[in-house]
């Protein structure tokens, strides 16, 4: 199969009129055609639905049902596990480039309906125009660089061993079989077809489940997929409640590999389920984590002020907060606190809220649950701090009712209090204020995550200790702490964040493939 090197997509320039009027126009399209849309179950190919519904609701207007999706049951969840496996069978059998072909396919179809895939997430979990577009980048990056990453596990022999005179010996690479893959509403498109795309492209077949908040955006992969030529059961879509069939999937002793991207607690639960052996199990499964954040960025004296304070704003508002890798501690040395802090808030100041139809820059958050918990920590923000903007959970914007939190920043925040140390996931910034660079690299890692950081300074020497010390696995220096591109910065935390397991990175797919060394006596 002949492809070219892999490249990065490259972004919309949202500055240019065109690429506006042709996102408005993709908004009208999705409105027409996607807006109020049901999207069924695939089971074994088949569209199969349920009684029961999901429905997803548009947070910047609460008023407005997205559409629905099926509401998968336990027979649903035992039967598409079986159907998994019996595609197994022949799916393993694929040769790998026909299988990463299937992924290419995809990546072509979705960079044509690129901007319909963008306007259907502004609408249905609120993003703006340039979050939309640098996350739908994200999935048809995964696709191209999962389909090339695959063809180099291909055939006996593909990993290097050691010549020994009078044998052949050599490494084989080998699915694991049947999966279950679990993902979050934040990354919807990319991290949902990531997840999905990785272990089959090296021939497992996969149960996808959504997130309850997003299936519309889900349905709209999976068909791109089905059309790209996936073959009947080696993706089956499940849309469900998570403690329902997600629980039910990973504690089954048919599933072998579980790999979730959410929160801590849901995290550690299925990790700990999932280490009970059942009756008929014959594996250990193997679980692959991608857990929250508390991600601190060090402002120290020598920083580039603007700099700093244009990645401090990026990075904390971007997606109203709700990223893994959103910047919630600003962690700033005393003698540039003032500065950087007053800057930084003017800047957060200017931010618009609305929808993300209109291009805001901040948006409702997804849904009650976490509108409830956000406001909850911003009831206890005057006791752990001083409110330097926002704080208020409104629930409204420009006339329309939806998640709404204000752009909220919080400064003189002890380093030990909930603030500093529990992720909120909404547009709350902690600022802490550090007595030199040792102690700011100190309150940098006082946390049990451990998945993106910053350091904005113009000193070699600290940069370097950052570089050995800091803990987290994607650090980033003088530059926004969010953003990572597939192959660009493979992506993934370590400590309480996960496993770092690195997705968009050159060694991703081996957390789907087991190996056999086989030798032959000549
Ligand atoms: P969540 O943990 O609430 O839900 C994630 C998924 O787990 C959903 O599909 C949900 O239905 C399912 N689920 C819930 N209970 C389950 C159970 N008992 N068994 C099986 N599945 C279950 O997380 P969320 O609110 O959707 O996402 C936000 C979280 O994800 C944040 O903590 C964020 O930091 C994290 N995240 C991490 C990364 C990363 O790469 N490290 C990326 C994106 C998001």
């Amino acid at each position: 199969i002949k492809v070219q090197e892999y490249r990065p997509q490259s972004f919309i320039d949202f500055t240019k009129e065109e690429n506006v009027t042709a996102y408005q126009d993709a908004l009208k399209k999705v409105r027409a055609e996607l807006v109020g849309k049901h999207y069924p179950m695939v089971i074994n190919g088949e569209r199969v639905d349920t009684a029961e519904k999901l429905t997803s609701l548009n947070p910047c207007d609460t008023s407005e049902v997205v559409g629905t999706t099926a509401k998968a049951t336990i027979e649903d969840a035992e039967r598409a596990l079986q159907g998994a496996w019996a595609a197994f069978e022949s799916w393993k059998k694929w040769d790998m480039d026909a299988r990463a072909r299937v992924l290419l396919k995809a990546a072509a179809i979705l960079k044509r309906r690129r901007l319909e895939a963008c306007a259907l997430m502004s609408i249905e979990v609120g993003k703006n125009y340039a979050e939309a577009d640098v996350e739908v980048a994200e999935a048809i990056d995964f696709l191209e660089y999962y389909a090339r990453s695959a063809m180099k596990y291909s055939g006996f022999g593909s990993s290097e061993t050691t010549w020994f005179e009078g044998e052949e010996n050599g490494l084989m690479s080998i699915p694991l079989g049947v999966g279950v893959s679990i993902s979050p509403w934040n990354f919807p498109c990319a991290i949902f077809i990531g997840m999905a795309a990785a272990p089959i492209v090296v021939g497992n077949c996969v149960i996808v489940k959504p997130a309850e908040d997003a299936g519309l955006i889900a349905g709209f992969m999976v068909d791109i997929m089905l059309e790209a030529g996936l073959p009947a059961g080696v993706l089956q879509f499940l849309p469900g409640v998570g403690r329902e069939i997600g629980e039910y999937l990973t504690t089954h002793a048919k599933t072998r590999f579980i790999t979730f991207t959410g929160s801590r607690a849901v995290g550690l639960h299925i990790n700990e389920v999932a280490a009970k052996v059942q009756p008929g199990q014959k594996w250990i499964k193997r679980v692959i984590m991608e857990l929250g954040g508390k991600d601190g960025m060090i402002v120290d004296e020598t920083a580039d002020l603007d700099v700093a304070v244009t990645a401090a704003v990026q990075g904390a508002f971007g997606f109203n907060g709700q990223k893994c890798s959103a910047m919630s501690r600003l962690i700033v040395v005393d003698s540039v606190y003032d500065d950087v802090v007053n800057a930084f808030v003017e800047r957060a100041g200017a931010l618009k809220v609305g929808t993300g139809e209109e291009n805001a820059n901040v948006t409702a958050v997804v849904n009650q649950m976490s509108f409830d918990k956000i406001k909850g920590y911003l009831e206890i923000a005057p006791d752990e701090g001083k409110v330097l903007l926002g704080g208020a959970a409104t629930g409204e914007a420009n006339g329309k009712q939806g998640y709404y939190v204000q752009p909220t920043i919080v400064g003189d925040v002890k380093r030990e209090s909930r603030l500093a140390q529990e992720e909120i996931f909404g547009p709350v910034v902690s600022v802490i204020r550090a007595r030199d660079w040792q102690d700011a690299l100190d309150i940098a890692n006082s946390t049990e995550y451990g998945l993106t950081g910053g350091v904005c300074s113009a000193s070699r020497e600290r940069l370097e200790q950052a570089r050995a010390e800091f803990e987290v696995g994607n650090l980033y220096f003088n530059r926004k702490i969010t953003g990572a591109i597939v192959g660009v910065q493979p992506f993934g935390g370590y400590n309480m964040s996960g496993t770092d397991s690195k997705a968009g990175g050159p060694d991703y797919l081996a957390n789907f493939m087991q190996l056999k060394t086989v030798t032959e006596r000549w």
